[in-house]
C-alpha cells in the first residue's frame, strides 16, 4: 500500500514496483548510493539470507521493493495514528513497530542547523545500536548532539528490525547474524524512506532554486542529514533528476586561515557511483563555483554554471549547482556541490 503521507504537497515520487523493477530503472536508479545500486544489480538469489527472506515474506521481487512496502506500511499506520506531521517523529515510528528506544535524545535545535555527517554506518561503523531484550528489539539513541544524525541512526536501526520481521514476528535466526554491506544499504534506504517519504516541494522556500540549496532546505525541513537528503533525491522511487554526484566541502582546519579560500576547502563527504573523491585530501580549484561561493560572503548564497570538474576521478564538463552557508570568518563555511548530467554534459569518468 502506498503511504498517503503528505501526498498533496510532495512531488510524485513513489513508482510502482513494476516500474522500479524494470531493467532500465535498475540501471539509472540510485545513482548516488553505490551500495544500494549494488543491491539492485544483484539477483535476489545471491543476496544474504536475511534480505532473501525479507523479500520473499514481503511478496516482493526485490529487496528494495520489500523495503519500500515495509516503510509504506509503517507510514500508513503513522498517519492513521498521529495524522500528518513534519518532521516525522523517529520515536513514534519505534512505538508503532514495538521497538523500545533507550538513551538521551539530543536537544531540539533552536534554529536551522544542518548536519554535515555522512551516512550512519560507512564511517566507523554504526552510530546507533540495535539489540534484542526478551524477544523485543531495543534501539539505543547514539550519544551525539547532532539531532539529524541521531534521527537517521534510529530510523536506520528500525529498518534493520523491519528487514528481520516476518509477518509480525522477528526472525531471530537472521537478526542475530552479522549484518552485510547489502543489508546496510537497504537499512540506510529504509531510514530515508521513513523520515522523508516524499519530497516536500511545497515546504521548500521558493528561493531554493538551485538543486544544492534545495537539498539543504529539504534536510532542514525533514530534520535529516544533508547527506541523506542528497541521496534521497536520487533514490529508486524518485523520478530521475539527472544528478551525477554531490560533494560537501568544508574548511580544512589544517590549512592556514590566510590561505586562498579554494585551498582551504576540502571534501567532507561525497555521494556518487563509480567515482572516487579523496576525503580531506584535496582542495577546490581556484575560480570554481565552489570556491567563488565560499568566498562570496558570510551569508547563504547559491549559484549554477557549466564547469569543467576534476575532483578525484570525477572528471568532466557538467552543469553544476552549489550552495554555500555558514561563516568563513568563524570557520564554519560549508558548500554543497551537486553536478548534473545535462545537454552539455561530457562525463570522462564514465569512459
Ligand atoms: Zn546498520
Amino acid at each position: 500500500m502506498k503511504a498517503r503521507l503528505f501526498s498533496t504537497s510532495y512531488v510524485a515520487a513513489a513508482g510502482s514496483a513494476s516500474v522500479e523493477d524494470s531493467a532500465a530503472m535498475r540501471m539509472s536508479s540510485a545513482v548516488l548510493d553505490a551500495g544500494l545500486a549494488r543491491v539492485m544489480e544483484t539477483s535476489c538469489a545471491d543476496l544474504p539470507l536475511g534480505l532473501r527472506r525479507f523479500t520473499k515474506s514481503a511478496g516482493a521481487e526485490t529487496a528494495v521493493a520489500a523495503m519500500r512496502n515495509a516503510a509504506d506500511r509503517v507510514l500508513a499506520s503513522y498517519e492513521a495514528t498521529f495524522g500528518v506531521s513534519a518532521p516525522i517523529s523517529a520515536s513514534r515510528l519505534c512505538d508503532l513497530c514495538g521497538v523500545e528506544l533507550l538513551g538521551r535524545r539530543p536537544p531540539a535545535p533552536t534554529g536551522p542547523v544542518y548536519s554535515t555527517a555522512a551516512s550512519t554506518w560507512t564511517l566507523g561503523g554504526h552510530t546507533g545500536q540495535l539489540s534484542i531484550n526478551a524477544g523485543r528489539p531495543v534501539i539505543r539513541i547514539p550519544a551525539t548532539l547532532d539531532t539529524a544524525l541521531a534521527r537517521v541512526s534510529v530510523a536506520h536501526e528500525l529498518s534493520h528490525v523491519l528487514i528481520h520481521t516476518r509477518e509480525s514476528s522477528l526472525d531471530l535466526a537472521t537478526i542475530r547474524m552479522t549484518s552485510t554491506p547489502e543489508e546496510e544499504a537497504v537499512a540506510e534506504y529504509g531510514a530515508r524512506l521513513l523520515l522523508l517519504p516524499r519530497i516536500p516541494l511545497g515546504e521548500v522556500p521558493e528561493s531554493a532554486r538551485s538543486l544544492a540549496e534545495y537539498c539543504v532546505a529539504v534536510a532542514g525541513f525533514a530534520r535529516i542529514t544533508v547527506h541523506s537528503a542528497v541521496l534521497r533525491l536520487a533514490d529508486p522511487d524518485i523520478s530521475e533528476r539527472g544528478i551525477r554526484a554531490a560533494v560537501l566541502w568544508r574548511l580544512n582546519p589544517r590549512v592556514q586561515e590566510d590561505a586562498p579560500v579554494a585551498l582551504r576547502l576540502s571534501p567532507q563527504w561525497f555521494a556518487a557511483r563509480g567515482v572516487f573523491v579523496p576525503i580531506g585530501k584535496c582542495h577546490a580549484r581556484q575560480d570554481s563555483l565552489v570556491a567563488d561561493l565560499a568566498a562570496a560572503s558570510d551569508s547563504p548564497v547559491a549559484g549554477s554554471r557549466i564547469e569543467d570538474v576534476s575532483i578525484g576521478t570525477l572528471v568532466g564538463r557538467f552543469r553544476v549547482d552549489a550552495f554555500a552557508w555558514g561563516s568563513l570568518t568563524a570557520g564554519t563555511r560549508l558548500v554543497l556541490f551537486v553536478c548534473k548530467a545535462g545537454p552539455e554534459h561530457r562525463d570522462h569518468s564514465l569512459t
